[in-house]
């Protein structure tokens, strides 16, 4: 079974996808085969889809299903991280319809807890979202979860194969405002945020992100107000060939406040973004 860890506040991430269309699970192969993969980062990018792939279970209108897709969506990322340097590794369905970065096990996932684990069955605001059957579980893992993950884990594989060594950037934005079912409800969110792993983030990437963002007049989080980051757990404390290092971006920057509409600032935090993706390619080199 594919497990990473992701507690909301701490997170051991596994793989994701890359498929436009959710429905789409077949050539990932031949498509990885055919990319020339040495010196590309691994994007990890789990929460960018508005795609219901069906709604089945769902107890509430599609007003309020939207009103939380547009709250948990990290809008435009797919835009903003991706590049065609890289191997983007994209979940083509929404979290509110699957996150990709929950515990399948919900003895081992906290959110499940709240109705939130890898299937989502309440809102932030602990509304009532829907019910999920098992047979229902059972089939969206399959057809949608496990393939994304597969998609990941193939990728570092691949990787490790062909240079030695694998970069993951898990990619993500959050909210000005901490969520409900946030822990922490500190204000004064950073413009930045990096989530570390121990075993997984080198201090010298650590070092260069910190210089970076300082460097371009940013406040920079670590660990906050989101912990840790995605390693397939293939992987996970075992191999430090395998390098991981969260990146997420505050919507302040880069929306409409109030919207989920791109502002006038969402150009300039693209190119920031590319230019830190290019410094961890340089450190990559190293
Ligand atoms: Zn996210």
């Amino acid at each position: 079974m594919l497990l990473f860890l992701l507690l909301e506040n701490q997170k051991f991430k596994q793989l994701c996808c890359y498929f436009p269309s959710p429905y789409i699970h077949y050539g990932v192969s031949d498509y990885l085969c055919n990319m020339d993969i040495k010196n590309k980062l691994i994007l990890h990018i789990p929460h960018s889809s508005i795609e219901i792939p069906n709604f089945t279970g769902f107890l509430v209108d599609q007003k309020r299903i939207n009103r939380e897709i547009d709250l948990l969506t990290d809008w435009f990322t797919d835009d903003l991280f991706e590049s065609k340097k890289d191997i983007p590794i994209k979940a083509g369905f929404s979290r509110v319809f699957c996150d990709v970065e929950r515990f399948v096990n919900d003895n081992l996932e906290p959110m499940a807890k709240v109705g939130m684990g890898v299937l989502y069955e309440t809102c932030d605001d602990r509304t009532h979202l829907r019910v999920v059957t098992p047979a229902e579980r059972e089939q969206i893992l399959l057809q949608y979860y496990h393939p994304h993950h597969k998609m990941l884990l193939d990728a570092v594989d691949r990787q490790l194969d062909k240079t030695g060594s694998a970069i993951i950037v898990d990619c993500h934005s959050f909210t000005q405002t901490p969520m409900k079912r946030d822990q922490c409800q500190l204000p004064d969110r950073p413009d930045f945020n990096i989530g570390t792993d121990m075993f997984h983030t080198p201090q010298k990437v650590v070092d260069a992100a910190t210089e970076f963002f300082k460097q371009g007049g940013f406040t920079l989080g670590k660990d906050w107000p989101y912990q840790g980051t995605m390693v397939p757990l293939k992987y996970y404390q075992k191999d430090r060939r395998v390098t991981s290092i969260m990146l997420e971006v505050n919507r302040r920057l880069y929306l409409v406040e109030g919207k989920s509409a791109k502002s006038d600032r969402y150009d300039h935090v693209k190119t920031v973004i590319d230019q830190f993706l290019d410094l961890l390619r340089t450190l990559s080199l190293a």
